[in-house]
């Protein structure tokens, strides 16, 4: 079951109060095509790099199987992400975003990769989100968005055409708050339902995840308890990846709820991997063995 991964595909430079690196892998769909190739196989990666892309970060993706046939390449810079977390790791300025390939990007999604049966729509503008959804051609596919604050405020026409092309919606807790027009996070993420996805998963940083599904249907997920951080950037694409890693891995196009908690648990415990190290590092390293281990136990510490 083929997953194709669009978003971007960033440099990033960033700054927590236990380091400060740059030149890193960044970008919603690295993240996402990385976790959810630890999981399932084929895992096709969709985006623009720039003539300054370290080849390095190319060459851990494929080696990690990611396949890179979708990259475009241009002769701009590449998209460039520059922030700071603050000492609780949970809020972080933004200090720069050079868009550059992103400015005009368009999607196009090779014709080898078009039947994809499952669809990450990873975090950009929602413009390239309908473009490669469009282009996306499989009669059953299970399709899956996240988006971020800046397009709830820039672009809030196209998101809601979006949310009424999706079966899944991944966002954050202050961008849900934000996009329902409630701080219930209940209410919103039943009214987030009512914008079109059949399913809405908010998430909520170290507290975990809500899922929230047809009729009524709700979960309330944990996170791993880390006891040391490093960044947690790409976290929440972490999580993403590894939702539909789970869902593909099961061939469930229609997945049922309880397939689809699964794929939320799986997606929390790969997201702790991300936020131990800098970048993709941790994740990366990350093996099977340590990831069955993580979620044995995390599973002990759920029940009672
Ligand atoms: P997260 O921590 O899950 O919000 O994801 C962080 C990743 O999103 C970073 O690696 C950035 O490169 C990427 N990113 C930041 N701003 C944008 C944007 N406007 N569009 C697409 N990706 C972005």
């Amino acid at each position: 079951m083929k997953i194709l991964v669009g978003g971007s595909v960033a440099i990033d430079n960033v700054k927590t109060p236990v380091a400060d690196e740059s030149n890193l892998l960044g970008g919603s769909a690295s993240y996402a095509a990385l976790a959810a190739a630890k999981l399932s196989s084929p895992v096709h990666l969709l985006g623009i790099i720039g003539n300054d892309f370290p080849q390095e970060h190319l060459e851990m993706l494929g080696k990690n199987g990611v396949d890179l046939s979708g990259l475009e390449r241009s002769d701009q810079p590449s998209f460039t992400w520059t922030g700071e977390y603050h000492e609780n790791m949970n809020d972080r300025t933004t200090h720069n975003v050079a868009i550059n390939v992103l400015e005009h990007w368009q999607v196009k999604v090779p014709a080898g990769l078009a039947d994809s049966q499952f669809v990450v729509l990873a975090n950009m503008a929602p413009i390239n989100q309908l473009q490669m959804l469009e282009q996306c051609t499989a009669a059953e596919k299970y399709v899956v968005a996240d988006t971020m604050d800046l397009w709830i405020t820039v672009a809030n026409e196209e998101l809601h055409e979006v949310l009424k092309r999706i079966d899944l919606l991944v966002i954050n807790e202050g961008e849900a708050r934000e996009f329902a027009g409630t701080n219930n996070l209940v209410l919103a993420g039943e009214r987030l339902l009512a914008k079109g996805p059949g399913v809405v998963v908010v998430k909520l940083g170290e507290f975990g995840a809500l899922l929230f599904g047809p009729e009524g249907a709700f979960f309330r997920c944990g996170a791993w308890p880390l006891r040391e951080l490093a960044d947690p950037t790409g976290a929440g694409d972490t999580f993403l990846g590894g939702l539909i890693g789970t869902l593909a891995s099961e061939g469930a196009t229609s997945p049922t709820f309880a397939q689809l908690k699964q794929a939320v648990v799986n997606g929390s415990i790969l997201a702790s991997f991300t936020c131990e190290n800098f970048s993709t590092k941790s994740l990366e390293a990350a093996d099977k063995s340590q990831f069955s281990d993580r979620l044995a136990e995390f599973q002990e510490l759920s029940r009672w």
